[in-house]
């Protein structure tokens, strides 16, 4: 499968992390990734999609039931690291050592086979690119960390669009961007997604549909979440400005969601997709 219909493969996915173990006494904040995930999931399953969820080791490690229903609906699990430590923070010894610890929480929550990772932030940049070979040693067989961007944050402009086999042998596949005025913005998921007009993303997948790739989206359980108490998020820099985004616009995004469903978009597995409708 080439072109056009590669083009409306949604590879939708949840970031599955609790913001609240990040932070000093954030446990006194309200328990929401379960009620958040199952709301993902009666989405998903309203529609008759299964998609991947990268994980955090250590939501494995305290919602193990929750994991094992995710796998028991036919979706994936994937690592996301274990403690949400950018790769730039980390030597590749230090990595390796957090990787495996996220695996053994997976394992012991009935995830045996987790090939798929994300990095925190899309932290996977040139400087980092080590972290492919310690994913590959690991037994890891693609991964979804470079955002293909000028970003202020993290980004690898060099990389490009399109899926590719590392050096080490790992896959990469490359977040979604596109051109929001002189920005390249992921904007198939997370604060984007929610800040975004609805009729721009349709405009975006439109625009998406000249290209050979799959559409990325990255979203996380507070994305949806109007019941969470307001509080500062983690790793923000403590600025007022990024919390107010993180909040924005959260009732919004299953309406945005059921847009790119109606335009005729289907959502797979990271392993499904690979498997079915990549041919390199
Ligand atoms: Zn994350």
């Amino acid at each position: 499968m080439k072109g056009a219909e590669t083009a409306k493969i949604y590879l939708f996915s949840i970031d599955l992390e609790d913001v609240r173990l990040w932070m000093k006494g954030g446990e006194q904040y309200k328990e929401r990734v379960p009620a958040n995930t199952h709301a993902y999931m009666n989405w998903l399953n309203r529609h008759g999609f299964k998609c991947t969820f990268f994980t955090v080791g250590e939501v494995a490690e305290k919602y193990p039931s929750l994991i094992k229903e995710i796998i028991s609906e036919g979706h994936e699990i994937a690592c996301h690291t274990n403690k949400h430590i950018t790769l730039d923070l980390q030597t590749p010894e230090e990595f390796r050592t957090d990787i495996e610890k996220s695996l053994e929480h997976f394992a012991r929550a009935g995830a045996m086979e987790v090939k798929g990772f994300r990095a925190p932030v899309f932290s996977l940049t040139e400087k980092t690119s080590w972290a492919h070979q310690v994913l590959y040693d690991l037994g890891f067989t693609y991964s979804t960390s470079v955002l293909p961007a000028k970003n202020p944050l993290f980004g690898w402009e060099s990389f490009g669009p399109e899926p590719k086999r590392t050096g080490s042998g790992i896959l990469e596949i490359p977040m979604t961007v596109g051109k929001i005025g002189p920005l390249n913005i992921p904007y198939g998921g997370g604060t984007y997604f929610r800040l975004l007009p609805k009729l721009l993303i349709k405009r975006k997948l439109q625009r998406h549909l000249s290209t050979q790739t799959p559409l990325l989206g990255y979203f996380h359980p507070y994305d949806i979440d109007t019941e969470q108490e307001r509080f500062m998020h983690p790793g923000i820099n403590n600025s007022m400005l990024y919390n107010r985004l993180m909040y924005v616009n959260r009732s919004s995004v299953f309406n945005k969601l059921d847009m790119i469903i109606a335009n005729g978009f289907s959502i797979h597995t990271y392993q499904n997709y690979i498997r079915n409708f990549l041919f390199l």
